[in-house]
C-alpha cells in the first residue's frame, strides 16, 4: 500500500519518534448551518486578517481542536465495533494488571490496544496514558465573523402550527448564532510516524466524518476536502498561518468561494508556506494526490479489502501495545 511513498512511512508504529510526519491538509467546509460553541456562544478569536497587512485585526470563527478530533475518533471507533475489532481484543487480551480488558470506551475506559487508543492516544486516571500520534490545532474560518455567521430564531409553535394561543403569543423561541453553509476552515491533520495502515485509518476517519459541533439531527454537516498531503521530517505551518495566507490570496473574493478558485489558492498557499518551514518534504498535490486517494478508496470501498486492512491495522496496534506492556495475551 502507498508503495510510491514507502520512504516516508514506518513499516510499523515505532515506540520512539523517528521524525517522519504525514501532514494532511484539509479544507473543512460547512455543508449546512453549524454551531461550533463551548459556552452558549459561537467560538470566535480576534486575530490578524492576513500575513500581508499585519495591523488589520478581525474576528474569526474557530473550530477548536477537540471539536475536530472527537467526531473523527468516534467515526473510527464505531467501525472498530461494527467489524468486531473491540470484541476480538477483549476476548484475546488482558491488561498488564492482569485484569480482563473491558469494553473500550472513549474518554472512560481505554483498552490501550485498539487502533483508536494507540493512534489518537488517551490519558485516563490510573489506566495510564498513550501519547497521541495525531496533532490537530484549532482551525480558523477564512472570512471574517461578520460574513460567516447568521442569527436565527428557533420557534416552537403549538399543535396547530401557529405561535399564538388565544390572545397570547408563545415565548417558546430562542435565538442561536449559526455558522453559515460553505464557510471553509483550513486545517492540517498531522500523523507522526505513519505506517501505511495508520495513515489510511486517519484518512478514512476524515472521509467518513460529516458532522461536527453541536447539532440537531441533520445539521452541523461539514465536508472534508483533502487538498494536499505533505510528507516531511518535521512540523509545518499552523492552521492560522494557512488561513491568513489564503485570506491574502483570495483578496476581495466573497462567500461562497468558487470551489476551483479555493482549491488552487489553497495549493498556492501551501506551496509557498512550506518553503519557509525549514523541513525536508515531499508535497503531494494535484494528480499524484488524486492517485494516492484512489489507492485509499480502492481499499476503503471494497468490503473484503476493508476488513483485511482493518485486521492488519489492529494487529499492528496490538503488537505495539504488547511491546509497551500495556496489554498481554490471555
Ligand atoms: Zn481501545
Amino acid at each position: 500500500m502507498f508503495e510510491k511513498y514507502k520512504s516516508h512511512f514506518q513499516s510499523s508504529i515505532p515506540r520512539i519518534p523517528e521524525a517522519k510526519y504525514a501532514h494532511i491538509v484539509v479544507l473543512r467546509e460547512t455543508d449546512s448551518y453549524a454551531v461550533f460553541k463551548t459556552d452558549g456562544e459561537l467560538n470566535v478569536a480576534r486575530v490578524r486578517s492576513g500575513l500581508k497587512a499585519p495591523t488589520t485585526v478581525i474576528s474569526r470563527l474557530v473550530l477548536f481542536k477537540r471539536k475536530q478530533t472527537t467526531p473523527e475518533r468516534l467515526t473510527g471507533r464505531e467501525l472498530l465495533r461494527r467489524y468486531g475489532i473491540h470484541d476480538s481484543i477483549k476476548a484475546q487480551y488482558k491488561s498488564m494488571k492482569d485484569k480482563d480488558l473491558g469494553d473500550c470506551a472513549y474518554n472512560e475506559n481505554p483498552c490501550g490496544g485498539c487502533p483508536d487508543c494507540v493512534i489518537y492516544g488517551y490519558a485516563i486516571g490510573d489506566s495510564g496514558s498513550e501519547k497521541s500520534k495525531i496533532f490537530i490545532d484549532s482551525a480558523y474560518a477564512i472570512p471574517a465573523y461578520e460574513e460567516s455567521h447568521g442569527t436565527f430564531t428557533l420557534n416552537a409553535p403549538y399543535e396547530d402550527g401557529t405561535m399564538t394561543r388565544g390572545t397570547d403569543t408563545t415565548n417558546r423561541f430562542s435565538e442561536q448564532d449559526h455558522v453559515l453553509p460553505e464557510v471553509p476552515f483550513p486545517s492540517v491533520v498531522t500523523l507522526r510516524d505513519p505506517s501505511p495502515n495508520s495513515f489510511l485509518y486517519v484518512l478514512n476517519n476524515l472521509y467518513r466524518t460529516k458532522r461536527y459541533g453541536a447539532q440537531t439531527t441533520r445539521t452541523g454537516q461539514v465536508r472534508n476536502k483533502i487538498v494536499a498531503v505533505i510528507f516531511a521530517d518535521g512540523e509545518i505551518f499552523s492552521n492560522l498561518r494557512l488561513t491568513q495566507k489564503l485570506h491574502d490570496l483570495l483578496g476581495d473574493a466573497c462567500l461562497p468561494y468558487a470551489p476551483d478558485v479555493l482549491k488552487s489558492k489553497t495549493e498556492e498557499a501551501i506551496s509557498s508556506l512550506i518553503r519557509e518551514d525549514g523541513v525536508l518534504y515531499e508535497l503531494v498535490i494535484g494528480e499524484p494526490l488524486a492517485a494516492l486517494q484512489n489507492e485509499a478508496e480502492a481499499i476503503l470501498s471494497d468490503e473484503t479489502a476493508f476488513k483485511a486492512w482493518l485486521n492488519a491495522l489492529s494487529q499492528e496496534t496490538l503488537t505495539y501495545a504488547e511491546a509497551s506492556k500495556v496489554i498481554k495475551k490471555k
